[in-house]
């Protein structure tokens, strides 16, 4: 099965899906990390994702998508997997679409995702940039989350319970 697990930064998605793709022992596949990787080369490539990401901004739409069908072309087209952190816009999709048979979209509000965030306290969680990537994705993914209602199964999780909760919550969708 291909599984989408999103939600905006601090709603938990990374946090399932590790945990989701543990127990249903499937590959987990997550932009973010591949991103924060690509980053740390020194080469011209390398230091443009680290500009846009250290702004909190988004990676252009064609070369997150280029890396996101590459990576599921070496997988193979029969391994269910699951996605975090792709696609973010509806562009990403037209570009690349990985066809998901399930979304699972984690809900949480402003207010509890900027204390979640500034907990966590990643280099790229100062409230400046967190304003910033809540405004660009919010916008964003309420277009993204339309085209799957369209596409997929969508299922609209309250993300503001704890791990243990929400997991067995989107386990149970699952069986
Ligand atoms: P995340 O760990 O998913 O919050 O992603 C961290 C950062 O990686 C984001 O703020 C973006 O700069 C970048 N990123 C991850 N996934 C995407 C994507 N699908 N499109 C554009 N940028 C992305």
């Amino acid at each position: 099965m291909r599984i989408l697990l999103a939600g905006l930064p601090g709603s938990g998605k990374t946090t399932q899906a590790i945990k989701l793709a543990q127990e249903l022992n499937v590959p987990l596949i997550r932009t973010g990390d591949i991103l924060r990787e690509m980053s740390t080369k020194e080469d011209g490539l390398g230091r443009r994702i680290k500009d846009i990401m250290d702004k909190g901004a988004l990676v252009e739409d064609d070369l997150v998508a280029e890396i996101v069908e590459k990576k599921l072309a070496e997988m193979g087209k029969e391994t269910g997997f699951i996605m975090d952190g792709y696609p973010r816009t509806v562009e990403q999709i037209n570009r690349f679409d990985p066809e998901f048979d399930v979304v699972f979209y984690l809900q949480i509000s402003e207010q509890e995702i900027r204390n979640r965030l500034f907990k966590r306290g990643r280099f790229d969680d100062t409230p400046e940039i967190v304003n910033h990537r809540l405004k660009a994705q919010e916008e964003n993914m309420f277009d993204v989350l339309g085209y799957y209602k369209k596409n997929a199964q969508v299922h609209l999780i309250n993300a503001e319970r704890t791990i243990e909760e929400i997991h067995v919550e989107i386990y149970k969708f699952l069986q």
